[in-house]
Order: structure tokens, then C-alpha cells, then sequence
């Protein structure tokens, strides 16, 4: 290997533009990267798995709970009146971070599973019969798989799938074909989280809406890195969590067009989301509420609405050119390395990768690098049959955040040496 590609102050010069984002202040607002782990420096190189909170994210949870804690939308005394405030506020920078035309489409869930899961209900209970088909591709996460399987068996509808190319793009030639006139749903990932492929889905989109099928996108890898614009991309739903886009965890949108929103039965029954009830029925209520039953994750709301604001007032430009800076140094420095495989080659990828290294388990590399205080994911990033179709068991992924820096880079490339020394002869 290289040793040029281990000095980060060498890294730092070839990749001058990255100076343009000041990932040193940024750094500063992210507590949890000064601790260290066993004796080292942390080099956190698995956001697409969770990404860290920022002060003002962690402060917004202690503030809530120390200054406002009250239920929503049931109380008329102050504090009620204030934290159903903050919490409609929230849904308004939502809105304003996917520029959805009205606040009432981005419905509060748990995230991008549920709100996944709440659309295979919903629409499928609505729409999906014996025999109608769902598409989706190959290369989702479990979560846009199988509440999709759930619902076709639960209706008699097919499950069919967009395949991939051999360098893990979407194989879209024979997408018109596979959008048929008993194709209800189409359903796919913006950003792939096991390989990074960034897929078309603007073209995707426009081409599904030609035939009149609407189309889910899983945004969950995609929010944290681009600027979202749903009216733009005329998608009928999107997805995303919380907790991957500098949020807390337990809360995330589902985006949805109004009219559809208003067309699909609720989710779950019980407090917020009904007008009236009377012992043998009930009138629901509008929406947004239809979709919010019982009481909601009022911090995790609130304080989502801080990280959403606190990447908005960001260069989300230059964050992007520094995460894709990082990656490519990745690649560039994984290149050196003797029986390291990156998987697949899409045209865009976007802030992940995923390698195997020859004979030796992505566990056993994780467990290694943890050693030196590097965090990588390791096996099957819940995507099974993208690692059936590149026929390996798993891998390990490197995935950015917009802290991370040429120094974490350095830090992995040093633990991915023990690693190979270690298991000399081997590989
Ligand atoms: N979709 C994609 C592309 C993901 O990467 C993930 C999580 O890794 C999910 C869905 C599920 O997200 P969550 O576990 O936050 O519901």
C-alpha cells in the first residue's frame, strides 16, 4: 500500500476544495466525536446506519423535556399550547426542507420503515387486488421489500422487480415493459445504502406517471446528502428518518401528495386521528392527524425540526462536494490495497461504499478497525438480495457524514493495515 495515501496532510492538499466546508467548526458541534474509544481517536465511518447529533439537536431534547413537556393537541393550558406549537412548527420545516407544496402531506411516523409500511397498508388495503402487481428493484433495503411481500400475499397481487446491471445501476431498458397496466405502485430507493448507487428517479418518476402509476421513494439515504424537492420530482410519496439526517431517533416523515393521503384509509386507530366517535363508528379526522394516532414522539418531533434547520442553514452544496471528496479519497485509497473489492461501480454514488477483502469476514475486519477506534458497518446492510446478486455474504461499508474528514480516511486506511497483517498469508 501506498503510504502517500496514509498521510492525511497530503490527502488534505489534493482535495483542496473540501476547505471550502469548515468540517473543523462542524466537528466542534458534534460532541460524541471528541470521546474516545478504546484509547483512540473515533473515526465514525457508519452514518448510513445512524447519523451523530448536534449540540443544538440534543439541546432542543433536554429543552423540551425541561421547559415544555406536554401533550399535544389536548390541552388548552400553556405549556399544551406551546409544545403543540414547536410541534406544528416542526411539520413546517419539513416542509420547507422537502419544499412540499402544504405542511398537512408530511406526516409524522417513526421512520422510513413505518412510513413504508403505512403506504403497503394503506394504499394496498385501497388500491392493490388479486393479481394487480407492485414493482420494486433489487436493490432495496429489506425495508422497501417486504412490507411489499406482506402486502401481496395478503391481496394476491405480484411482486416484480427492476433488475440491476452487473456495476449496480438500476437495469431500466426494459422498465417500460415492466410498468404494466396492472401496476399499482412502483416503490424504490432514491440512494442505495449497501453500494451508494444514486439512482435516476426524476426519469424514473416522469416515466412511471406516463402509464398513471404512482411511485414511492425510499429516501432514507438520500435526505441527509441532497437537497429534497418533492414538488420538483413530482414523486407521490417520500420517505425519510430522522435519525439518519442528524435527528433523534424514533421519529420520521412519510411525504405524500394530498389528494392521495385524503383518497387512503388511516393507518391506526385511536386518539388525534378521529373528529368523532361514537360506539359503533367513527369520522376521522383531516390530515394530517388522520395519520397520527395516539401520542406522537413530541421530542423526536421538535428536535428533528432543529437538525432539519440546522442543515438548512448549511452550504448543503459544499457538504455534498465534501462528502464526495471523502469518497472518492476512499475508493482512491482502498485501491491500494491487495484482495480489496469495492462493490459494484454505478455511475453516481453517493456518500457510501461497500468492500470485501479477500478471505477475510467483514466482521472479523469491523471487530479489527473497532481496535483502532474506527466505526464500520459489517454484513448485510439489510439488503440481501443486492448481496445475493453481487454473490458475496456481506461486506463492509464505509458511509459519510458531513463531520468526517480526511483524518478519519487516514485512520481507517492505518486500521485496514493491522487488518491485513493480522491475517498475512491469507489474502
Ligand atoms: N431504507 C433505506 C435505504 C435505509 O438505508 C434504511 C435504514 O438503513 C431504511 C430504509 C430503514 O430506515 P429506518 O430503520 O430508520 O426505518
Amino acid at each position: 500500500m501506498n503510504s502517500e495515501t496514509l498521510n492525511s496532510t497530503s490527502l488534505n492538499s489534493k482535495f483542496a476544495t473540501s476547505q471550502s466546508m469548515d468540517t473543523a467548526s462542524i466537528r466542534q458541534q458534534f460532541p460524541i466525536l471528541h470521546r474516545t474509544i478504546r484509547g483512540k481517536r473515533l473515526a465514525y465511518l457508519d452514518s448510513a446506519a445512524t447519523t451523530q447529533k448536534p449540540q443544538v439537536v440534543l439541546n432542543s431534547l433536554q429543552q423540551y423535556y425541561s421547559q415544555i413537556n406536554a401533550n399535544v393537541h389536548r390541552g388548552i393550558h400553556f405549556l399544551s399550547e406551546q409544545a403543540s406549537q414547536a410541534y406544528a412548527e416542526s411539520r413546517t420545516t419539513v416542509q420547507k426542507f422537502l419544499n412540499a407544496k402544504e405542511a398537512r402531506e408530511c406526516i409524522f411516523v417513526r421512520g422510513t420503515t413505518e412510513a413504508i409500511n403505512l403506504i403497503a397498508r394503506c394504499f394496498g388495503e385501497a388500491f392493490v387486488g388479486p393479481n394487480d402487481e407492485i414493482l420494486i428493484s433489487e436493490m432495496e433495503h429489506h425495508s422497501n421489500i417486504v412490507p411489499w411481500q406482506m402486502l401481496a400475499k395478503r391481496n394476491g397481487a405480484k411482486l416484480k422487480f427492476i433488475p440491476l446491471n452487473p456495476n449496480g445501476d438500476l437495469d431500466l431498458s426494459n422498465l417500460e415493459e415492466l410498468l404494466s397496466e396492472r401496476t399499482k405502485i412502483l416503490a424504490i430507493t432514491h440512494v442505495s445504502n449497501a453500494i451508494g448507487t444514486l439512482n435516476p428517479i426524476k426519469m424514473i418518476i416522469d416515466l412511471a406517471h406516463t402509464k398513471g402509476i404512482p411511485v414511492l421513494v425510499d429516501g432514507a439515504q438520500a435526505a441527509p446528502h441532497l437537497k429534497i424537492d418533492v414538488q420538483a420530482l413530482d414523486c407521490d410519496f417520500y420517505t425519510f428518518s430522522s435519525h439518519k439526517t442528524y435527528g433523534p431517533t424514533g421519529v420520521g416523515v412519510l411525504y405524500g401528495k394530498a389528494h392521495w393521503l385524503e383518497k387512503l384509509p388511516p393507518y391506526q386507530g385511536g386518539g388525534d386521528m378521529i373528529l368523532k366517535v361514537t360506539m359503533q363508528e367513527s369520522e376521522y379526522n383531516q390530515l394530517p392527524h388522520k395519520f397520527e394516532a395516539g401520542t406522537p414522539s413530541i421530542a423526536a418531533v421538535i428536535a428533528l425540526g432543529t437538525a432539519l434547520n440546522f442543515l438548512m442553514n448549511l452550504d448543503r452544496e459544499a457538504i455534498r462536494q465534501h462528502e464526495e471528496n471523502l469518497l472518492q479519497l476512499t475508493e482512491k485509497m482502498l485501491s491500494n490495497f491487495p484482495g480489496i473489492q469495492i462493490i459494484g461501480s454505478p455511475k453516481q454514488r453517493l456518500a457510501l461504499l461497500s468492500f470485501t477483502m479477500k478471505g477475510i469476514h467483514p466482521h472479523d475486519i469491523a471487530s479489527i478497525v473497532d481496535q483502532e477506534g474506527v466505526a464500520l458497518r459489517a454484513g448485510h446492510h439489510c439488503a440481501m438480495p443486492l448481496m445475493d446478486f453481487f454473490a458475496v455474504n456481506g461486506s463492509s461499508r464505509v458511509s459519510f457524514g458531513l463531520y468526517n474528514n480526511e483524518e478519519d480516511i487516514a485512520q481507517l486506511a492505518h486500521a485496514l493495515q493491522q487488518v491485513q497483517t493480522l491475517f498475512k498469508g491469507r489474502i
